[in-house]
């Protein structure tokens, strides 16, 4: 139970004496859970490398704004699992089946685990897609599948038959939607799974990584939200 939060005081004077937003927050809070050096995720290969090595090193609780925002994402995706299941077009519908890939070389060993949102078999062409769904602030903003969405569903279209993938993104005002086919592509897979590799290897020798986003002109606003951002500067300043 948050200790500091007061009962809400609003501006026509009259004291409500419960705070239902204070409610949520406790009903959301969790605990920073340490990460297994050699476990990692689908949805953190897309973000920046030096970022990843932190959240296992220095893991810290997601702050309340953050896990507001999952929740409503999560009760999207349920909502869209439930349709996709009463729906006719589908003879097959399966949602958050779990996934496991191992890899392992002479220098690194490490899973991948993860989580399909929705897995369907339509009835009429009895093409298996796997779909990952997306919450969006505006659907509108969205031209094309944002990359390190891609990478979190090729890691699934290796890891389960599908015909092809598709990035279904939901507005999260409107229940607008777009969506994009994504096709298996080795080359893809491969990249991805480096990436990983060298998360492994900077874990394990317990290196550094480099600042990746922070030099990187097209990503470098994203620091502004980085969880490590003091500590990040801290270490270019002090040139690691
Ligand atoms: S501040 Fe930027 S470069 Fe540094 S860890 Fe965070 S996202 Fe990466």
């Amino acid at each position: 139970m948050a200790e500091d939060r007061r009962l809400s005081d609003f501006s026509d004077n009259k004291i409500i004496d419960i705070d239902i937003g204070c409610i949520i927050d406790d009903y959301l809070e969790e605990e920073g859970r340490p990460k297994t050096v050699g476990a990692y995720y689908p949805s953190e290969i897309g973000m920046c490398i030096r970022r990843s090595y932190y959240s296992y090193v220095l893991p810290k609780p997601t702050e309340a704004g953050a896990l507001r925002i999952f929740a409503l994402g999560n009760n999207l995706h349920a909502f869209i699992a439930d349709v996709l299941k009463k729906s006719d077009e589908f003879s097959f519908v399966e949602d958050e089946r779990p996934i496991k890939i191992p890899y392992k070389d002479e220098k690194s060993s490490f899973t991948i685990y993860g989580r399909i949102d929705d897995y369907v078999i339509t009835k009429n062409t009895n093409k298996k897609i796997i779909i990952e769904a997306k919450s969006v602030g505006d659907v509108l903003k969205i031209n094309e599948p944002e990359p390190k969405h891609v990478m979190q569903l090729m890691l699934y279209l290796s890891a389960m038959e599908a015909d092809y993938g598709m990035l279904l993104y939901a507005d999260k005002k409107n229940l607008n939607i777009r969506q994009f086919r994504v096709d298996y592509d080795d080359s893809v897979y491969a990249k991805i799974i480096t990436r990983f590799r060298d998360l492994d290897l900077h874990l394990r020798n317990k290196k550094l990584p480099p600042a990746e986003y922070y030099f990187d002109a097209k990503k470098v606003w994203e620091c502004k939200y980085c969880p490590y951002f003091k500590e990040c500067m801290q270490a270019i300043a002090n040139n690691d």
